[in-house]
């Protein structure tokens, strides 16, 4: 029974003698392997050995066993027909009668396709399937490796966030087939710009991460930067098409940027979102806010995370008023930061540490629901058509819950959607037109309004203004400030005022601070006028005093 059981088993059966030779095998080891008996009895196993096994491999084999105990493993062997294959084995010394060791017998399994469908699916859970990068938990690991040894040594890791500009058009208009192809070709060319041993990841859609470890200087980052500028600027022949696909780049570096992969990331992210601003095809180095001017202390980043637990921030308004009604239109919400520590830091300066750190979503939504519930008292004490202004930072219209996060303000707060406006810079669309136009779109389909603010400042052309769903433009208030002595500010002005009236657009004029300024805009036909020639920004109760009685 027991010789016809082993004889009958799937599983290989080989019997040794204490010094390896062969002395049994089964008809399943003639199978798995492919050696027939004949050609095995009286040799080692060696010759199924496939090459490498790690180090030390067989001597914690014949050590286990010869102390009378099983080993366990799966080693990676080599067929007959030269195929490697995996077998998990153990292997058991078999005592005689005096209970010494004279045999030992080894069981195997073939798990070649188990391991194969396991490492499927590891690739799978790691690896990007249409451009063969690691993914963003593979990114992670690496990044989060490659940290450790940093410390250790001592040196850097350049973190560079790389985002192809205008991928989607490419996408729209020549569909997926194409905009694949270019992704693996962008993929090819960023692994060419990187030693073997740096990371090249793809962390979805045409962001790229790349990570360089063991840097003794920026310089080697910028380096790889420019050179990955350069690789792109070759056109991409991608079937009957000759693509051009110019990158934006930001860089953050361990330690001085962040001490953890988020971090690093996140900043990266910021600092190529600066890299487009400043007009694509370009790469940046992250700058904290905290290092500019005045703003040196690093103990303001600190009291920055907290401000919101701490209920530091507050909102003021200022009203944008028709001046041939001399009717409130619409109230802007602007916020303030006091920090008991700090005093009052204005947003210009607060707005960009925020976004640095990744609070702004927060104080964003918290903000907004704060404006929303005191305009609709307001709303509710006698001004039923008061309009709420908000501003947008554009850093936002990156955020994937941007729109979800209006419309629960909406709807928690019971604030009619027609009634806001909300203010977003040219930067923000200009940035990345297509996923700006889609967030728009989402936008508008709330039923809220949309203006352009700090309208010429930024680089939008005509196209792109008639493409998005724009309601107003608010013209900047540099260009009101210099329209007095300044004859091209005044042109400007006057060619807004017409852009905005051929459109279709409402067009508005902020920082306006003389009568002067006021006669000259209602002289252009511009009539809804915010500044502080009517008033400047106001707390809720100043706000409901100036208020007309209904
Ligand atoms: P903005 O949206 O262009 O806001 C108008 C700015 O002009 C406000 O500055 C306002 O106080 C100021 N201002 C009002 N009247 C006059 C005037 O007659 N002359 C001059 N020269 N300026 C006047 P503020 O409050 O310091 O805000 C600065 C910027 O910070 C805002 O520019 C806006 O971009 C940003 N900001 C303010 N609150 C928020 C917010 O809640 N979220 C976001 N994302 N950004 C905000
Ligand atoms: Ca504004
Ligand atoms: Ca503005």
């Amino acid at each position: 029974m027991l010789a016809l059981a082993v004889e009958h088993t799937d599983d290989a059966v080989m019997i040794t003698r204490t010094d390896g030779i062969i002395e049994y095998v089964n008809p399943g080891f003639e199978r798995i392997t492919g050696y027939p008996a004949h050609q095995v009895l009286g040799r080692t196993p060696g010759f199924l050995r496939s090459g490498a096994p790690s180090p030390g491999f067989y001597g914690q084999l014949w050590q286990t066993i010869r102390h009378g105990r099983s080993f366990r493993a799966v080693f990676t062997n080599r067929r007959r027909n030269g195929e490697i294959y995996f077998e998990e084995k153990t292997i058991s010394p078999i005592r005689d009668l005096n209970g010494e060791i004279r045999h030992f017998v080894a069981t195997g399994k073939d798990v070649t396709e188990r391991m194969a469908a396991a490492r499927h699916l590891e690739r799978k859970a790691h690896y990007d399937s249409l451009t063969g990068l690691p993914n963003r938990s593979l990114l992670h690991d690496r990044l989060h490796q490659a940290i450790q040894r940093a410390q250790r040594q001592g040196r850097l890791v350049a973190v560079q966030f790389v985002d192809l500009d205008r991928f989607k058009i490419i996408n729209d208009t020549l569909g997926h087939a194409t905009g694949d192809r270019v992704l693996i070709e962008a993929a090819r060319r960023l692994r060419g710009c990187l030693r073997a041993t740096d990371t090249v990841a793809r962390l979805g859609g045409d962001e790229f991460v790349l990570v360089q470890e063991d840097l003794e200087h920026p310089d080697t980052a910028e380096q790889v930067a420019r050179k990955v500028l350069d690789t792109f600027s070759d056109h991409f022949p991608v079937g009957p098409h000759d693509l051009c696909v110019n990158v934006s780049i930001g860089v953050a570096l361990y330690p001085g940027d962040g001490a953890d992969p988020e971090s690093l990331l996140m900043r990266a992210d910021l600092a190529m979102y600066r890299a487009k601003e400043a007009g694509r095809n370009s790469f940046r180095f992250f700058e904290s806010a905290l290092d500019a001017g005045s703003m040196r202390s690093l103990t303001l980043e600190g009291a920055i995370r907290k401000a919101l637990e701490r209920r530091e921030f507050s909102l003021v308004y200022q009203p944008l008023i028709d001046t041939r009604r001399h009717l409130p239109l619409a109230i802007e919400a602007l916020l303030r930061w006091h920090s008991p520590h700090h005093g009052s830091i204005p947003p210009d300066h607060f707005i960009p540490l925020l976004e640095e750190n990744g609070r702004i979503s927060d104080v964003s939504c918290w903000a907004l629901r704060e404006a929303l519930r005191q305009t609709r008292a307001l709303q509710e004490a006698g001004h039923p058509q008061l309009r709420l202004a908000f501003n947008l930072s554009g850093r936002q219209f990156r955020d994937p819950g941007l729109v979800h996060d209006i419309r629960s303000a909406l709807d928690d707060t019971g604030f009619d959607p027609r009634l806001l406006d909300l203010e977003l810079t040219e930067h923000a669309l200009t940035d990345n037109p297509e996923a700006a136009t889609a967030v728009l779109r989402a936008l508008r389909d709330l039923g809220v309004q949309l203006s352009l603010d700090d309208f010429g400042t930024g680089y939008s052309s005509m196209a792109l203004l008639a493409h998005f769903p724009l309601h107003s433009l608010k013209i900047d208030r540099r260009f009101i400030h210099d329209m007095e002595r300044d004859q091209q500010a005044a042109i400007i002005v006057r060619s807004i005022v017409g852009l905005a009236r051929n459109l279709g657009l409402e067009v508005a004029a902020e920082g306006v601070e003389n009568r002067a300024q006021l006669a000259l805009l209602q002289e252009l036909g511009c009539h809804r006028i915010q500044g502080q020639v009517l008033t400047r920004p106001l707390t809720p109760d100043e706000l409901g005093a100036a208020l007309p009685p209904p």
